[in-house]
């Protein structure tokens, strides 16, 4: 008899609600969880592929050593104390910046790796670490660490209340709204127009967002800064700038303006 078990998608930070139906050890199907009160059912082609990646023939489930051209399975205190040597090995022939690491995005959604996998790699003193968020979001969290004083506390746009969105440089189409746990951005951002709202794309390309926009405005790579500095410059020009409640916990705008200001449009 089919038994459904509810989760979330580990696959991106959008965590879409699944409804995984289970045959014995054989998943029958996996569909969006209309329940899910973030997701509302929606999953991406990627949700529904998870189990094609759980039955892969491929997929590991053991640790396997290279034995000559094949590989032969072993136990998990083996491999636990082969990675120990060879790590140690590395480490003490080539020093530290020798080993490199790349986390992918399920770490996320991963306990174990969330409590001590920042810690193994401190202890490691690797240079070299490398990650989804490396190659696509560290500027972002630099400016939420230098800002507000923790690289998470991203401010997350109010994709279902905003009557005008301005994307800078993302494409939330093609990354699934991912950095801003925003599942089915697609309808979510076309709700903004049916709103009477706009939705504004700032990218170099005309990306697959751009395409559902009601304005793409090509910019020059490599202008952004110059072009957010003289966005600024209007604000502060036209008297726009009304932090309201947030004054309080605001420091630095009067600099901020006078560095504006020498940046015109
Ligand atoms: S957007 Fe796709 S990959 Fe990301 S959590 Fe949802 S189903 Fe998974």
């Amino acid at each position: 008899m089919a038994t459904t078990h509810y989760r979330s998608c580990s696959l991106c930070e959008a965590t879409c609600g699944v409804a995984i139906e289970v045959e014995g050890d054989q998943v029958v199907s996996i569909r969006g969880d209309d329940a899910d009160p973030f997701s509302r059912g929606y999953i991406c082609p990627k949700g529904t592929a998870l189990a094609d990646l759980h039955h892969d023939p491929d997929r590991l489930k053991r640790p396997v050593v290279r034995d000559g051209a094949s590989w032969r399975e072993i136990g998990w205190d083996d491999a636990f104390d082969l990675v120990i040597r060879r790590l140690r090995d590395v480490r003490a022939a080539f020093g530290p910046d020798a080993i490199a690491v790349y986390q992918g995005n399920p770490t996320a959604h991963n306990l174990g790796l969330m409590m001590h996998g920042q810690v193994f790699l401190r202890k490691l003193g690797t240079k070299n670490a490398f990650s989804a968020t490396s190659v696509d979001q560290l500027p972002h969290m630099l400016a939420a660490l230098l800002m507000f004083g923790d690289q998470l506390l991203m401010a997350v746009p109010d994709l279902d209340r905003t009557d005008h969105m301005l994307v800078l440089g993302g494409n939330p189409l093609v990354s699934n709204g991912s950095i801003m746990t925003a599942p089915d951005v697609k309808t979510r951002l076309k709700a903004i127009r049916a709103r009477g709202g706009t939705l504004t794309v700032i990218d170099p390309r005309r990306t697959e967002t751009a395409e559902i926009a009601d304005r793409h405005l090509f910019i020059r790579p490599g202008t952004d800064a110059a072009f957010l500095l003289s966005f600024l410059n209007v604000l502060y020009a036209e008297g726009l700038v009304r932090p309201g409640r947030a004054a309080r916990f605001t420091d630095g705008l009067e600099e901020l303006g006078a560095i504006a200001a020498k940046y015109p449009p």
